[in-house]
């Protein structure tokens, strides 16, 4: 998929009310799935996974306040992000000292509308620009929450795309925040994106990949809980994706016990895409790669983000919009997942064949026929490294040192093993 898709399905999704369960969850799956074919997964409510539990589907129709003249002045029909996600159905005319406590403004953002949740404990709540709430003026308002909080399901949408080997790599976004742009849409976006490509040279893949968009924190670990052993027994690496749209630099977290081949294949990845880009450590506060990460799972799973989450002033408001993104910068985040992937299918173990000093190049006719002498040279010194270390080390380990892809190292290893210098192993 290229930006022009990719926004159009932004445009689709970006309107529909998600929350962790419910309707609007259901519904941004089932239309990604138009694009990808993604398995729908429910688990019912009250299902336990670990400490955790599966919690009552929310769900909502209609929620405003309206002022003495029966105007409505704050209204979930014109921005979804106007209730406190989860809230409990509420009908009636409050004082404004008794609606005031349920109502979330940022003085200092007075045009932002916050984001605000309460999953697991029962409440209500408003959430308007501050400069609404110093409009607010009469004694009291009266108050409509049409919302349903009752048996149900916690939706996630999984796809495995198999390669040669069952050994996976773990893809994973959240999806369940209602209208905001970089801290929601990115994050699938990017993974829907990576997946339609690689669908289209599944043929060619030699491991597997497998995709699976789940609500944050409940939907990761009831996922964990229900595939731990699969997850231990066949993920070589992965990561989660999210704020992957905005116009900064990439930032990559490493799995908490980083530096799996994975890792080097982002690294690699992430020197050749010309773009700024920081790495750092694994994060307890990250986002959902730290429970895949925890201890008894130690599934080695980074993170790709542009800015992390709560690093840029628009996070979790209403300002994190349309406006705000970048379709560029959101194509760019996949093409360095889908550079990351070819390096990483690109790696091998290498061993020298031939022995007793250096080979002499032109004699295996592996002296570079280009006209340009630097390049001559390159590609010889390139070829020499690669057989030197040729010890049954990683293809990746050597690239990185030579600054090179594992892609192009992967070319002039097959040179090498086509002239009998080295044998490729592949990592299955
Ligand atoms: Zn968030």
């Amino acid at each position: 998929m290229n930006s022009r898709q990719l926004e159009a399905l932004f445009d689709r999704l970006f309107p529909i009310n998600r929350s962790i369960t419910g309707n609007g969850l259901r519904k941004s799956l089932a239309i990604i799935g138009e694009y990808i074919p993604l398995n729908i997964i429910e688990y019912k409510s009250g299902t336990k996974c670990f400490d955790w539990v599966v919690p009552e589907e929310w769900n909502i129709s209609e929620a405003y306040i309206e002022d003495q003249n029966g105007k409505r002045i704050v209204d979930f029909k014109e921005n979804n992000l106007h209730v406190m996600g989860y809230s409990i159905p509420v009908f009636g005319i409050f004082t404004m000292d008794d609606l005031l406590p349920h109502l979330f403004t940022i003085p200092e953002k007075p045009d932002a509308i916050p984001f605000v949740t309460s999953y697991y404990k029962r409440n209500w709540g408003f959430c308007l620009s501050h400069n609404t709430l110093l409009k607010m003026k009469d004694s009291s308002y009266r108050v409509c929450i049409e919302s349903e909080l009752s048996e149900g399901s916690l939706t996630l949408g999984e796809l495995l795309i198999k390669g040669k080997s069952k050994k996976e790599v773990l893809l994973f976004s959240h999806i369940g925040h209602p209208s905001m742009a970089n801290d929601q849409l990115s994050g699938p976006l990017t993974l829907v994106g990576l997946a339609s490509r690689l669908l289209t040279k599944k043929e060619m893949l030699k491991y597997s990949y497998r995709f699976v968009l789940a609500p944050e924190t409940i939907g990761s670990i009831a996922y964990i809980a229900r595939n731990k052993s699969r997850l231990r027994k066949r993920v070589m690496g992965g990561m989660t994706a999210a704020c992957t749209a905005d116009h900064g630099g990439f930032t990559y977290r490493t799995p908490k016990r980083g530096n799996t081949p994975f890792d080097t294949a982002v690294e690699t990845a992430l020197k050749q895409s010309g773009e700024i880009f920081e790495i750092h450590g694994f994060s307890p506060l990250g986002c959902d790669e730290r429970h895949f990460n925890s201890h008894g799972i130690g599934i080695a799973i980074g993170s790709l983000m542009r800015t992390p989450p709560g690093q840029y002033p628009e996070y979790h408001t209403s300002l994190d919009n349309k406006d705000f993104i970048s379709f560029d910068k959101l194509t760019a985040s996949v093409d360095l997942l889908e550079s990351a992937i070819s390096n990483f299918e690109s790696d091998c173990i290498i061993q020298a064949i031939h022995k007793n000093c250096e080979p002499k190049l032109d004699k295996h006719g592996l002296y570079p026929t280009t006209s340009n002498k630097n390049d001559k040279n390159q590609e010889t010194g390139r070829l020499v490294s690669i057989w030197a270390l040729a010890d049954g080390r990683l293809l990746s380990e050597i690239s990185t040192g030579l600054g090179i892809s594992t892609v192009e190292a992967r070319k002039l290893a097959d040179k090498l093993a086509a002239h009998k210098l080295i044998r490729i192993r592949e990592t299955l």
